[in-house]
């Protein structure tokens, strides 16, 4: 959990650099004024927290309650109250179905998934449900022989919804603690690409209700992230998410607008390119993250 802990704090060094050094050059004043505020606004906004966060975290940072507290300090007790996140997320469902644009992400992600199940000792199966690049099969074979996990993936046909059936009924009869099905990635603008998104979901709630559809969202977008949430949520149930590349942006605040406004769990940042570049969500962690507050003072 320690490693984790430093992972994720690790992760967020861009976005806290800039909110830290802002909060820095507060310090000694006993209130805000119009400029202060406004310098933050900033910042925070160039952080992805969203506008209606921002705005509420400025009314609240000068409230004399807090004012014995750093300013800080007084940031960590603000933003922690617009944090919806449960202290640690867990997926629970059997089958998760990788969906996201291409680049997000997606394939690494469900590489990195297979991983960390595998390395707890659960018996995990990937499906290679993208049928459209013969180089996005490969790129799973060369995890999957890596991971030296379980595999299932049609060359020969072009129907990504057959695959996934053949994947998770397979590993359903396998007894897999873990499938996981990688789709072709899409963009959320294109309805028949969408449409057949839909059908493997449909095919897969056939075999079985207990999947979980997670989206792979790439935070270096920012809010953009959300509409692709927004649309894909349109076309099959989305149940969470995993915030990728936060290693490589100041934009790490975006996890805190996701999960108020799309009202979805953020259950793994991608922090990096290595199958151990995936870590939990820990409410904590990312609190302490993005403001760089030394580790352990809240817990
Ligand atoms: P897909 O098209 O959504 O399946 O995307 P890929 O999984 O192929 O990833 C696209 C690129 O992003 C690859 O070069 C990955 O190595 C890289 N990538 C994926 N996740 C992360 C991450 O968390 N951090 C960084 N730095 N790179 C990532």
């Amino acid at each position: 959990m320690f490693k984790f802990f430093k992972k994720t704090v690790n992760g967020l060094t861009k976005t806290q650099f800039k909110i830290k050094g802002v909060l820095a050059g507060f310090s000694g004043k006993k209130y805000l004024n119009d400029d202060d505020l406004e310098y933050l606004e900033e910042t925070l906004l160039q952080a992805d927290l969203g506008w209606e966060i921002v705005e509420e975290i400025l009314d609240e940072l000068n409230n004399p309650e807090l004012k014995e507290l750093s300013w800080e300090d007084r940031f960590y007790e603000v933003i922690s109250t617009k944090l919806n996140a449960d202290e640690l997320v867990h997926i629970e469902k059997k089958v998760i179905i990788l969906v996201g644009i291409n680049g997000t992400g997606k394939t690494t992600s469900a590489a990195k998934l297979a991983g960390y199940f595998s390395k707890s000792g659960e018996k995990t199966q990937l499906v290679a449900a993208d049928t459209y690049r013969a180089a996005a099969v490969e790129q799973i074979r060369t995890w999957a022989d890596r991971l030296d996990v379980d595999l299932v993936a049609n060359e020969n046909t072009q129907d990504p919804a057959a695959v996934a059936y053949d994947g998770v009924t397979s590993g359903m009869a396998k007894k897999m603690d873990r499938i996981i099905v990688d789709t072709a990635g899409r963009l959320h603008t294109s309805p028949n690409l969408m449409k057949e998104l839909n059908k493997i979901y449909r095919i897969v709630k056939k075999v079985t209700d207990d999947i979980s559809v997670i989206i792979t969202l790439d935070a270096s977008t920012g809010q953009n992230g959300l509409l692709q949430a927004r649309e894909f949520n349109k076309y099959l149930p989305l149940d969470a998410v995993i915030l990728t590349k936060m290693d490589g942006t100041a934009r790490g605040g975006i996890a805190i607008s996701v999960m108020r406004e799309l009202s979805l769990p953020v259950l793994y940042l991608g922090v990096g390119e290595k199958v151990d570049d995936l870590i939990p969500f820990n409410r904590n962690a990312y609190l302490t993250g993005l403001i760089g507050k030394s580790e352990g003072v809240h817990e």
